[in-house]
């Protein structure tokens, strides 16, 4: 497998040390929290696929709701002039579970990197349909991540997403993160540096006119730019401004939607209602490609009510209303609920982000750690506290390594090490993970 791995995957783009020297983790089972390698290793997995199943490996009724589905209606779509009876289940279970985000309706994609495309879409034609077509620009926030097409790399704030595809789509403009580790401010204090990245981004509105400007795109929490958790007062600023301005505010949470926070939505966890809402990744737990843009009455009525024209359908996807993601999303959103899965991320997130503290409090190389809420956590390695100098990639790779051989899969994402394990985690799986890290530490350190 290694070999052929080698000669017939093209991995370049997502894994350039792939060869044969240093070939990626073959995955050939999973069960539970626990996935298992073509060597026969098995460990818990500390990434959850990638922040995605969040029920873990085994769910019997998503299983047994996909071989249903395949057997009455494997495909339909709800692109030009068809919808689906199982589709239309799902619709009515989002509209409740996104009741308290203000969120009633839905429009399907198969994954993330769609339902921002879709999100940025609409955003343009929203203001088109309402006759004020000179809002096209979009805002963001450095270090945030919103996939891969090309409208996503746009808004996206991490350098080695975007340099690669340039020139990307014009009009897109990024503010400083809420990132207390590193800022321009130079200010570590959490509430402080809200209200400058606030005020930054009141500033650009008002350098590029707060008429030319379509959303702004955020991550509640960031994830994949390292776990960065503003303090309680962003988003909720961040919210009031676009409301002044007339801009939309589209909440990224193909992360955080359906527990993964704590709390059953990022917007909901820092009491703010978005106009539009990109879901993916946990919605099916990995089961099946699948995403939703959630949409605010307000934003969907005008389109309803438009008599223009603007609102013609420029927009969907062969897969878009796909009806065996829907029974996947169907079965898979009942377990997120019955299970509560969001008390238990709360809960074991606590201790996680505890054992990581106690672990920097033991080595010098964790120069922060960051997360506390739900399972989104990330340690930042430094190779120097003060300097806060990045640390060097065998470094990392040690402590990677050294881990998955005690018995945990972590993620290494530039200088952080980021966990995002499945939300029905227990605590001993949390305990697996700390001594697995230990031990990746202790080797690292020599
Ligand atoms: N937005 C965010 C916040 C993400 O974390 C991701 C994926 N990690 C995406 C968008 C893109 O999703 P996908 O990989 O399913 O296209």
């Amino acid at each position: 497998l290694k070999e052929k791995n080698a000669r017939s995957l093209w991995h370049p783009m997502a894994h350039p040390a792939d060869s044969l020297n240093n070939p990626p983790t073959i995955v050939t089972g999973a069960e539970g929290v626990r996935i298992r390698d073509v060597d026969g290793h098995e460990v818990v997995d500390g990434v959850g696929g990638l922040w995605n199943v969040n029920l873990g490996f085994s769910c019997q009724p998503v299983k047994d709701a996909i071989a249903r589905q395949l057997d009455v209606l494997p495909y339909y779509s709800t692109f030009r002039g068809t919808t689906n009876d199982v589709i239309i289940e799902l619709s009515e279970v989002l509209r409740e579970f996104y009741e308290p985000d203000g969120l009633t309706r839905a429009f399907y994609t198969s994954g993330g990197s769609d339902s921002v495309e879709t999100a940025l879409r609409l955003a343009r034609q929203y203001h088109k349909v309402r006759g004020e077509a000179g809002r096209t620009k979009f805002l963001s926030l450095k270090k945030g991540y919103h996939g891969t097409h090309m409208g996503g790399a746009s808004v996206n704030g991490n350098a080695n997403f975007r340099t690669q595809y340039e020139p990307l789509l014009p009009g897109c403009y990024h503010i400083p993160a809420p990132y207390t580790y590193r800022n321009p401010f130079n200010e570590t204090d959490p509430e402080k540096l809200s209200a400058l990245c606030l005020q930054a981004l009141e500033d650009e509105i008002a350098f590029q006119g707060a008429g030319t400007i379509a959303a702004m795109i955020m991550e509640p929490i960031l994830g994949a730019g390292g776990v960065i958790v503003p303090h309680e007062s962003f988003m909720p600023g961040v919210r009031e401004i676009c409301t002044k301005h007339g801009i939309l505010l589209i909440a990224d949470e193909v992360i955080t939607a359906f527990g993964r926070s704590g709390s059953w939505t990022g917007s909901r966890h820092w009491g703010v209602q978005p106009d539009l809402m990109c879901t993916a990744k946990a919605i099916t737990n990995g089961y099946f490609p699948f995403g939703a843009v959630m949409i605010a009455e307000h934003v969907a009525e005008v389109f309803e009510k438009d008599t223009s024209g603007a609102a013609a359908i420029g927009h969907g996807y062969t897969y878009s209303g796909h009806p065996v993601g829907a029974a996947a999303a169907l079965a898979c959103v009942a377990e997120t609920l019955r299970l509560n899965v969001k008390d238990n991320a709360a809960a074991r997130g606590a201790e996680l982000y505890a054992g990581l503290q106690a672990l920097q409090g033991k080595y010098e190389a964790i120069g922060d750690v960051r997360g506390g809420e739900g399972l989104m956590t990330a340690m930042e390695l430094a190779s120097d506290r003060g300097s806060k100098a990045p640390i060097d990639k065998q470094t990392i790779g040690t402590v990677q390594e050294v881990a998955y051989q005690n018995g945990a899969m972590v993620r290494v994402s530039g200088p952080n090490i980021i966990l995002s394990p499945p939300l029905v985690l227990t605590s001993e799986d949390v305990q697996t993970i700390l001594t697995a890290l230990d031990a990746g530490f202790a080797a690292a350190a020599g």
